[in-house]
């Protein structure tokens, strides 16, 4: 067999931070904490930090391949802890602080993860792991000394003088867990060649078409879908970052103005806050924003239309943690400038169109071997293939995708003959509020525990704030009685405090399927335009 005559250049994530340090290291890297104060470093700082980590983590005797968990929010020191699990080998392991204790337990258990570094704020939930987590041998904290080593002492003893951990492409070098599926949550595991090739596409005008100029605010959290992928992109680009510890619109906006951004990236709730807030200071949108990148749920058509009134381009991104996550961005379509400007905003307004090294397809709700049109009227399953779409979940026996590498998203869809992806509906039976996962599963499990509840079903219900809020459905036994009031009390004791459902429904009885589940695409459309009374 004849072979190529190319060099093997190792698509390894260390080479992002090589190549920025080198060619942008001046860029800055912008953390606003939140008791206000400001730190600033550069890619350059951020690369010898975190070799200064790899050589911590060798120190403690930690080996390639194991898991570095994080627990933290988006600032500097957290994107110096990326490049430093990795660099050393290790398999960096962000962790979601709004999923509760027995969440908690549950991953950093299954992950084996053996080193903890987190933020003050979450040392509660630090405290109650730590008997519950017997892996983790070793806790930093990112902004305090106290109970835990200090992050800048940890790295302090080293110099920085130490090569990265060398190894294969296909080598692991990130988990990240998704509660968006029915069960446990499932562990996505990304190699070193799947972040290289996404970072390459996001750095890509129709996705977030970074460069050197850019001056970025990732705001979608860096335990969440690896913050979409803007840790590795941005170094690739020599974006300059501005990170902010908390989500305040307030907050926000006044680093927009001073940093001068030019893109960010949030969940539509997130964008929601920042143009209400906009609107009772009277002060416009901040002129450096010229990008928009928003997901994780759908974008409402005002908003779209809000930023793109201003000239701003909006980049609607749809995707999953399965999937790095970017599945789509906002790129245009080929026909873009003969289209009306009403014409532009309803197609951003849905969840636009693969980059290259995504492949779409939907099938048949009851027959998955039939492929449907690309008609934008015939809905079906939604199904994903690529080199950064997952294959098999971590630990998992067996392949999440079919014979021919295609993942079913549990999302229902049509595509357009303009290859643009409209959502539709949810397959997977779990509720998105303000880009958080909530279990159904568990509500109604928890709601039937009441000794008046017959049969409980919890669907999400679109609310203007929060995109999805979960609507609990209940049937009494009867000659029982119990009202609202008490039952979401109840519930706020077997659930975290944001799952409880605001309002709840009752009925004689739940529509059932042939096989006798309680049939929750009944109760969708049955509670479609159901109007929150608050
Ligand atoms: P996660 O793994 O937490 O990122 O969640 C992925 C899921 O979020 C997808 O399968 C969709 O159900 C939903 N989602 C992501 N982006 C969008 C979007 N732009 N519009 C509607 N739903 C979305």
């Amino acid at each position: 067999m004849m072979l190529g005559g190319m060099q093997d250049w190792k698509l390894r994530v260390t080479a992002l931070i090589d190549h920025a340090a080198r060619e942008s290291g001046t860029r800055e890297i912008v953390s606003r904490w939140a008791d206000g104060s400001e730190s600033r470093t550069n890619w350059a700082g951020v690369r010898r930090d975190a070799l200064r980590m790899t050589q911590a983590l060798r120190a403690l005797g930690i080996k390639p391949g194991e898991r570095i968990a994080t627990l933290a929010m988006n600032h500097h020191r957290h994107l110096i802890s990326w490049y430093g699990a990795v660099g050393a080998g290790g398999i960096l392991h962000t962790i979601n602080p709004r999923l509760f204790d027995d969440q908690l337990e549950y991953i950093a258990n299954h992950a084996e993860d053996r080193v903890l570094l987190f933020d003050r704020q979450w040392t509660a939930i630090v405290e109650r792991m730590k008997p519950r987590c017997p892996t983790i041998e070793h806790y930093i904290c990112f902004d305090s000394d106290q109970p835990a080593p200090h992050f800048e002492d940890w790295i302090a003893p080293f110099d920085g003088e130490t090569e990265w951990a060398d190894g294969d492409e296909r080598d692991p070098c990130m988990l990240c867990y998704t509660s968006g599926t029915t069960g446990n949550p499932k562990g996505v595991l990304y190699e070193h060649r799947s972040t290289m090739l996404h970072a390459m596409a996001c750095m890509t005008a129709p996705v977030f078409g970074l460069d050197t100029r850019t001056v970025m605010m990732p705001i979608v959290p860096m335990f969440h879908a690896a913050s979409w992928g803007t840790p590795w992109a941005g170094a690739a680009a020599g974006a300059k970052f501005v990170y902010s510890a908390v989500n305040d619109p307030a907050v926000l906006c006044d680093l927009f103005e001073r940093e001068k951004v030019t893109a960010a990236a949030g969940v539509p709730t997130v964008w929601l806050g920042v143009l209400q807030h906009l609107e009772r200071t009277g002060k416009p949108i901040p002129p450096s924003l010229s990008q928009v990148v928003c997901g994780g749920s759908a974008m409402p058509r005002a908003m779209v239309e809000r930023f793109m009134k201003e000239g701003i381009r909006v980049a609607h991104a749809w995707g999953m943690t399965e999937t790095s996550p970017i599945g789509t961005t906002g790129a245009e379509t080929a026909n873009w400038d003969e289209l009306t400007f009403d014409e532009q905003v309803t197609i951003k307004a849905m969840q636009g169109r693969p980059p290259f090294g995504v492949e779409l397809r939907c099938v048949d709700l009851g027959d998955a071997d039939k492929v449907l049109p690309r008609d934008g009227k015939t809905a079906g399953v939604l199904q994903v293939r690529g080199p950064w779409v997952v294959k098999r979940y971590f630990k998992a026996e067996h392949d999440a995708t079919n014979a021919e590498g295609w993942f079913d998203t549990g999302d229902v869809a049509v595509i357009h003959p303009d290859g643009t992806l409209q959502l539709t509906d949810r397959t997977k039976d779990v509720i998105k509020s303000g880009g958080e996962w909530i279990s159904s599963v568990e509500l109604e499990n928890a709601a039937i525990g009441h000794s008046a509840v017959a049969e409980a079903a919890a669907i999400g219900v679109f609310h203007p704030k929060w995109d999805e809020r979960p609507l609990l459905i209940v049937v009494k036994k009867p000659g029982a009685d119990v009202d609202e009031a008490e039952l979401r009390r109840y519930l706020g004791e077997h659930v975290a405090k944001w799952w409880v459902p605001d309002e709840i429904a009752f009925v004689d009885e739940l529509p059932h399927t042939g096989t006798g589940k309680i049939s929750k695409k009944d109760l969708r459309d049955t509670f479609r335009d159901y109007r929150w009374r608050a």
